[in-house]
């Protein structure tokens, strides 16, 4: 059983749930999704994290009465080998934390870069990452959730090992400065980098929670059953 945390901030916290647990049942891998909403649910028994997209300024302020996004930083610090994934404002969160602490990737971010909210797109990604192949389809997401929340059939449920041509779903994303990015680069759009990996934490600007191609999800999944501590 492996255990993945989950930041509630604020944004796209729902799909990834959904994404997850698809993931999940796409490598047959028993797992709990944490909720988190509070700094004091951070502990160590999990074995990754999710930073989701939504807007990161509200985000830092929502964080601010329950100490959330400082004890995820904490987490990062301790459990330095344990992957982590951020997508759209949970990149900007791991480029640019607040206050003394350093980049948790290095790869340095504009906000809203690419224009307004009207300036959102869709656009064919060229992935180069190591992902476990789907052992199984599923429909995971055929229903609605709980929320009727329903993610977006954009692209096709299961993905080749190293498959590119992913579908790229940026909404008021921010772009990485392209020239300074110092970590390995997975994901390009047109030469410019949309996605890193700098160790064990995968940053995009893009939203994976809301296709069907579960490719980061199970790759988030992986490794955390990868770096799960053996059982005494
Ligand atoms: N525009 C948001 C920000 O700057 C990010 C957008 C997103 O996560 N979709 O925080």
């Amino acid at each position: 059983m492996v255990r993945i945390g989950l930041a509630m901030l604020q944004g796209a916290r729902h799909e990834h749930i959904e994404a997850l647990q698809g993931a999940a049942a796409e490598l047959s891998v028993d797992l709990e999704v944490v909720e988190l909403r509070r700094g004091d649910q951070v502990d160590a028994t999990l074995d990754a994290l999710v930073l989701p997209g939504g807007e990161s300024t509200a985000m830092r302020k929502a964080s601010e009465s329950e100490a959330l996004l400082p004890a995820l930083y904490a987490w990062m610090d301790e459990h330095e080998s344990r992957p982590v994934l951020g997508t759209c404002a949970g990149a900007i969160l791991l480029s640019a934390p607040d206050g003394e602490r350093t980049p948790y990737i290095a790869a340095p971010i504009a906000r809203n870069a690419w224009g307004r909210q009207r300036q959102s797109f869709e656009a064919e990604v060229e992935v180069d990452l190591i992902v476990p192949e789907a052992g199984i389809t599923t429909n995971h997401v055929a229903d609605p959730d709980r929320f009727n929340h329903r993610p977006l059939p954009v692209g096709p449920n299961a993905s080749p090992v190293r498959a590119s041509g992913y579908p790229g779903v940026f909404i008021r994303a921010p772009r990485f400065e392209t020239d300074t990015v110092e970590c390995e680069v997975i994901a390009t759009l047109e030469h410019e980098t949309v996605g890193v990996l700098d160790g064990c934490r995968l940053a995009l600007t893009f939203h994976p929670e809301l296709t069907l191609d579960r490719r980061f999800h199970r790759w988030l999944i992986a490794n955390a059953v990868r770096t799960h501590p053996d059982e005494p």
